[in-house]
């Protein structure tokens, strides 16, 4: 096993690698971003340098670093029709983080997360429960860069950009993640498994709580299903309030 395997495996990375998928470190950051830019020459290594290189770098990033690496991004095929990427919006300290699936139309437009209507859901969602977008809230997706048509992310974009989804749940420490819908759960859970078999238990990852729910647009097209978010709502508060009282809780 090489010294870069050890590492990887030492983060809990994989490594993995788009066939034809252009990289992310040539990409050409706006002017705004030159001074991340300049620290991002030290850190991102070469074109010639190995996928895994690149996430060992985004795993060393700091903010500023990130929020340049994933505006320059071109690691796969969905930047070349982005209007901009969305990175992520909200407290960087939050105890929830709330993980979608990707920018939808209006997102890309906005370059914030869940700005359409099924954001408009998800602050009701949120609302439901006492929280605000952006006060101990953060909001992030899968994907940082609108699939076509909406659709949802493929296996390899969704892995081009798990590294920086991994790096900002380090960097925000959330004592709760929760997955929203199919893509957030089998991208941090890696499963396969239905929604309807993880929601109503506490999974781990990396050591954080998760917990699974709908997807706000799902709810949008299955309105009886709200009840069950609902109910998953709950769960997440009284499981807050635990995490915050220091208690253990099983996975
Ligand atoms: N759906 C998502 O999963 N994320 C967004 O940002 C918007 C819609």
């Amino acid at each position: 096993m090489t010294r870069r395997d050890l590492i990887l495996r030492e983060l809990g990375l994989v490594q993995w690698r788009l066939r034809g998928a252009a990289r992310t470190d040539d990409a050409v950051l706006p002017d705004a971003s030159r001074g991340a830019r300049r620290a991002m020459v030290r850190t991102l290594p070469t074109a010639a340098a190995g996928e895994g290189e690149r996430t060992i770098a985004i795993a060393g990033m700091d903010w500023m670093q990130l929020k340049a690496s994933v505006q320059g991004c071109a690691a796969c095929p969905l930047h070349a029709r982005r209007k901009q990427s969305v990175f992520g919006v909200g407290d960087e300290n939050a105890d929830w983080l709330f993980v979608g699936e990707g920018p939808g139309a209006e997102e890309d437009e906005r370059g914030e997360p869940f700005v359409g209507q099924a954001g408009r859901l998800l602050d009701n969602m949120l609302a439901s429960i006492g929280l605000r977008r952006g006060q101990d809230v953060y909001i992030a997706n899968v994907v940082k860069c609108r699939p076509p048509g909406n659709r949802a992310p493929e296996a390899g974009e969704a892995a081009q950009c798990e590294p920086y989804l991994l790096r900002q749940i380090e960097l925000i420490r959330p004592r709760l993640v929760i997955a929203l819908g199919k893509t957030a759960a089998m991208s941090l859970l890696r499963t396969e498994a239905s929604i309807a078999s993880l929601r109503g238990r506490v999974h781990d990852l990396r050591g954080r709580a998760l917990l699974v729910t709908y997807h706000p647009a799902y709810l949008l097209r299955n309105l009886p299903d709200k009840a069950k978010a609902w109910e998953d709502l709950c769960m997440a508060r009284e499981l807050m309030a635990k995490l915050k009282a220091g208690q253990n809780i099983p996975t």
